[in-house]
């Protein structure tokens, strides 16, 4: 099955036990508007490269767009669409004031120089200059783009329009406005939704053993958090492989070994294992934070924890998630899981649309007060319709935008 087609049957799902009539479904599933932008670039060389961009705005009823651009040479219009239609839910489930929206270049950032990276940045800017801005469609980073893309854009849109504009993007560098916290964000996150599992299935956090795979921005993050709060981070993964200690391994330690080596694999302190012997190690908390597909149907029976917390974004298959359910497991999907990084987004947005600066603390503490809502409306509804916490997610995220479209009323 296609990802897009996941990703639609996942709405059907929820659309169909929401007895969603036939019209308002098709409103939901078919993006609003679809750009796609042929993209001159010249290349360091002297030569001129045709690239190609995406920006697929899927809905907006519940405020303006909202949603990452990617560089990958992977990139599709049906992938950019999917992610769009993702970003709906993802930001109606935690109950933030925006719509989805993903954007894409097919392009290989690896082979290409920064002054490239930016000539191509400022084209792609003024070609979907016209349908993004502060109040229409905010976009953030995603793969392979970073504060620097943001500002870049930020820079563009501003020259355009005569006035700076940083609430045209999210996750700027602070000097340009971006918002404390938003890099640690979605490791925070997953830290506050993974204490509150704890007190729902009514395991001491304290001592309980954790194991995170994917030691990059959203794992390292989450391991430092949840090893602070009391937990036994007892393995850590990365690319090359993973490491296992039963007693529990120092985060910070491992940061710093993976600063001088390039990995975390080889640290004394501990025994090396493959990232497949990694998820299947008896815990507590697993928490996902690499990449996509890692729990299949192969290994799911293999799974030894009383709960999956997904940093990372679709690290579950389908047929994963209903063995992982029979079995017992809590399986806390990634629309909830992974939306801290979102929703300090949106924290950045309301800062510079009020021209003010919020602290850390400030950041953190409506951080929690934001996750912690979302995760008890999930359970809730997981209890009130005697589903799983994934199509729980859905159902909370389908509902609070279908009552907004019918809000809204129609021209039809
Ligand atoms: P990152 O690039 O900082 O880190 C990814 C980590 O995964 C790296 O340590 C890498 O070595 C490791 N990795 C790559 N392939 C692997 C494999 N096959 N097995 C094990 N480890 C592997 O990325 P990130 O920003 O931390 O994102 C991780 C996941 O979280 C992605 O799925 C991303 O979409 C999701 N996510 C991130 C954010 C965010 O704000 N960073 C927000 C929402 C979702």
């Amino acid at each position: 099955m296609s990802f897009l087609s996941y990703v639609r049957e996942q709405f059907e799902e929820a659309a169909q036990i929401l007895n969603l009539n036939e019209g308002l479904r098709e409103v939901l599933e078919k993006p609003e508007r679809t750009i796609i932008v042929s993209l001159p670039c010249k290349m360091d060389n002297g030569e001129v490269k045709v690239f190609t961009g995406y920006r697929v705005q899927h809905n907006s009823a519940r405020g303006p767009y909202k949603g990452g651009i990617r560089y990958h040479p992977d990139v599709t219009l049906e992938e950019v669409t999917a992610l769009s239609m993702l970003m709906t839910w993802k930001c109606a489930v935690v109950d933030i004031p925006f719509g989805g929206a993903k954007g894409g270049i097919r392009c290989d950032p690896k082979s290409m120089s920064q002054a490239e990276l930016e000539r191509l940045t400022r084209k792609y800017t003024m070609a979907i200059a016209r349908v993004i801005g502060p109040y229409l469609d905010i976009p953030a980073p995603d793969v392979y783009t970073d504060a620097q893309t943001m500002a870049w854009i930020m820079d563009t849109y501003s020259k355009m329009y005569g006035e700076p504009t940083p609430a045209v993007v999210t996750g700027k560098p602070i000097a340009l406005g971006g918002s404390e916290g938003r890099n640690e964000a979605t490791g925070m996150g997953v830290a506050i939704v993974t204490r509150e599992v704890a007190k729902y299935l009514g395991k001491p956090l304290k001592g309980a053993r954790v194991v995170v795979q994917g030691f990059g921005n959203a794992g390292s993050i989450s391991a430092k958090l949840l090893q602070e709060m009391g937990c036994r981070i007892i393995a850590v993964s990365d690319s090359k492989g993973g490491i296992y200690s039963k007693d529990q391994l120092d985060v910070e330690k491992i940061a710093e070994h993976k600063r001088k080596t390039g990995s975390v694999i080889n640290y004394e302190k501990a025994k090396n294992i493959t990232n497949e012997e990694l998820l299947e190690l008896e815990c507590d908390f697993l928490i996902p934070a690499a990449i996509e597909n890692v729990i299949t149907a192969k290994n799911a029976d293999r799974i030894n924890t009383s709960a999956v917390i997904e940093a990372a974004n679709g690290p579950t298959t389908p047929d994963a998630d209903k063995i992982l359910f029979e079995k017992g497991i809590l399986v806390v999907p990634d629309t909830l899981a992974s939306a801290g990084g979102v929703t300090v987004s949106y924290f950045e947005w309301v800062q510079n649309l009020t021209r003010s600066k919020w602290s850390v603390e400030d950041v953190k503490a409506n951080l929690d007060t934001k996750m912690v809502k979302a995760f008890n409306d999930v359970m809730r509804t997981a209890k009130e319709y005697a589903v799983n916490a994934r199509q729980a997610a859905m159902i909370v995220a389908v509902k609070r935008v279908a009552e907004a479209v019918k809000a809204l009323g129609s021209w039809f």
